[in-house]
């Protein structure tokens, strides 16, 4: 499974394959990858909510705050347009 990951702080984006059955094997709630410096950017490292379907549901920045309401929107929707491109929806 491929998650396009997007850098909740510069916006970087990176394509990550995750093995599927980690997200397959939970029966519910939500999957927390922790994306290390360097795995989708240089500078930054965070956490990505990802749900049992595979869908990326939020992002969470390590050691600051959460981001804001408009920024996550605003990847929420590039990551469905992404989706939608790939017939995964
Ligand atoms: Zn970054």
């Amino acid at each position: 499974m491929v998650l396009e990951v997007v850098c909740p702080t510069c916006g970087g984006m990176k394509n990550l394959s995750v093995p599927a059955n980690i997200i397959t094997q939970k029966k519910s709630g939500t999957i927390k990858i922790h994306i290390k410096i360097n795995a989708v950017c240089p500078e930054h490292q965070f956490l990505v909510f990802v749900d049992t379907r595979g869908t990326i549901r939020g992002y969470e920045k390590i050691d600051i705050q959460l981001v804001s309401i408009t920024h996550k929107d605003k990847i929420k929707n590039n990551i469905k347009e992404f989706l939608t491109r790939l017939n995964f929806t």
